[in-house]
């Protein structure tokens, strides 16, 4: 099946969803601090993409039971927001899918709460700043999968290794849709479809410290690297527009 080319008002419709997305995270990075409970920051996240007239888009999807996937921790990424309150130290992944006329959009954030580590900066910053290079690459007639080489060996470069299994998606009439953009490389760079104007994808690096291979934990959906380790993710969706990636999940 071919990756859709999304013509300019169709790419109006996915920002206008991303960046109801943009500014749920935005909300969430102010209010999340010690004390604060991960439900607490969900219920925030749903009334304020319902105030907008968006819709959470991962409330039900595979039948997650919430709007944010909060990742603490050990926990990558699809976190189930719980009564946990949020503690110095902690680092927390927001991830955000929001439906609005038909159209959707997805970004993720990894914040610190308080006082954290150099190390946990460290993890944090990886997965940011591998977001901001693999954008910076994107061009009209690349492959995904250089793509997927190039964040592969930028992470690597950091000393982080990227989590395996899961990763970026094509977006637009569904949340999830063509091609899969992994962090890694799969088969040869040389092979599969190439970037184009008008598509709309997200990109999202999930960094861990030493372990590709991961563990569900017992909700059945937090990620865990097999490290045991701390993980980070950084999300952004984005438009091919005239050659040119433009990120449509920022304010
Ligand atoms: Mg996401
Ligand atoms: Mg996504």
């Amino acid at each position: 099946m071919a990756i859709p080319i999304r013509k300019p008002r169709e790419v109006e419709a996915l920002r206008k969803a991303n960046r109801i997305v943009a500014e749920t995270l935005q909300l969430l990075r102010k209010e999340s601090k010690a004390g604060v409970s991960l439900l607490e920051l969900d219920t925030l996240a749903e009334n304020y993409i319902r105030s907008k007239g968006g819709r959470p888009s991962f409330k039900g999807l595979y039948d997650f039971p919430s709007t944010v996937c909060t990742s603490v921790n050990e926990v990558v990424i699809h976190g189930i927001p719980t009564e946990y309150k949020l503690q110095d130290g902690d680092i927390v992944g927001f991830d955000v899918g929001v439906e609005i006329d038909g159209w959707f959009g997805d970004s993720a954030i990894t914040v610190g709460i308080g006082e954290v580590s150099e190390e946990d900066r460290e993890l944090m910053k990886c997965s940011e700043d591998t977001l901001e290079f693999a954008i910076s690459i994107l061009k009209v007639g690349m492959r995904f999968k250089e793509l997927s080489y190039e964040i592969e060996k930028f992470i690597r470069s950091r000393g982080f290794v990227p989590l395996s299994n899961f990763c970026g998606h094509g977006i637009g009439r569904k949340p999830h849709e063509e091609p899969d953009i992994p962090n890694f490389l799969t088969g040869s760079p040389k092979s599969g479809p190439k970037i184009k104007n008008g598509m709309v994808f997200c990109i999202e690096p999930m960094v861990c410290r030493q372990d590709m291979e991961y563990s569900l934990l017992e909700d059945k959906w937090s990620v865990v690297s097999n490290d045991g380790e701390r993980g980070s993710h950084h999300e952004h969706t984005v438009a091919m527009i005239n050659g040119k990636a433009e990120i449509l999940s920022k304010i």
